[in-house]
């Protein structure tokens, strides 16, 4: 279970969150959405102890708050950033193994994510600078799964995929939805993808949910009002 209960983030004086509350069953998928500078971001950083935020977070009973980030990649949050980070003249397989150094215990191998992701199996011995950008999108949710994570958070990974690799990337996430416990928050521009690949939706504006429900059946039109700001009433 993830517990966030009144999370705000900062940047210096500015405000990025306010009052954030958003809480997670196993195996559930949520999609954050909103537009540029909604908050989607410094609330993934939040989680992740990147930023300066206050409020609670809990994680399978267990507080992340005040903790540094990789006490709380000990814990189990996974991220996959937006940009995708990696270490350029590392190959597949170092960029990959840097995820499991949280030493969790968990399903996620390296021969799990290049079944997942076979084409990373063909390439591991490549520096992972001279794979496209789909497949390095690959290794950056490759190396977050890795880490065994209870939550694992993926910022924007459809972005300036070609629509074909963003719907094999999603394709992928979604064959292991649901399969364990894992819980995941997926930010997306796409709001229609974000449906597809999620059971719940979160939609922010300027640092504000505005919005929640269920994916199935989700009215888009009031996703699309809540997402520009216009009257939801
Ligand atoms: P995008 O889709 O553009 O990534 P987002 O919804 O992820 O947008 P955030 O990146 O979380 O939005 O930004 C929320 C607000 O916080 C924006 O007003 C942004 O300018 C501000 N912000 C984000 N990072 C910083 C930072 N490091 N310093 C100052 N302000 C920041």
């Amino acid at each position: 279970m993830l517990e966030i209960t009144g999370l705000n983030a900062f940047y210096g004086d500015f405000q990025a969150l306010f009052d954030i509350d958003i809480s997670l069953g196993a195996g559930e998928t949520l999609a954050l959405i909103g537009a540029n500078g909604a908050g989607k971001t410094s609330l993934l950083q939040a989680v992740c102890g990147l930023n300066h935020a206050t409020g609670g977070i809990v994680l399978n009973g267990a507080s992340l708050t005040g903790l540094a980030p990789q006490l709380r990649a000990a814990a189990g949050v996974g991220l996959s950033p937006e940009g995708r980070r990696m270490f350029a003249s590392l190959s597949v397989r170092e960029n990959l193994e840097i995820g499991a150094n949280t030493g969790r215990k968990g399903p996620w191998s390296l021969a799990r994510v290049t079944s997942l992701f076979p084409i990373l199996g063909e390439f591991a011995d490549r520096p992972s600078r001279l794979l496209s950008g789909g497949q390095q999108q690959m290794v950056a949710i490759g190396r977050a799964l890795m880490s065994n994570p209870a939550l694992l958070l993926l910022d924007e990974v459809s972005l300036g995929l070609a629509p074909v690799v963003a719907d094999e990337v999603m394709g992928a996430l979604s064959s292991i939805r649901g399969e364990s416990e894992m819980m995941t928050i997926l930010v997306e521009q796409d709001v229609a993808r974000a449906i597809k690949a999620s059971n719940r939706f979160a939609c922010l504006l300027e640092g504000r949910n505005v919005l929640n429900g269920t994916s199935k059946g989700a009215d888009l039109d009031a996703i699309s009002r809540a997402y520009f700001g216009e009257d939801t009433a």
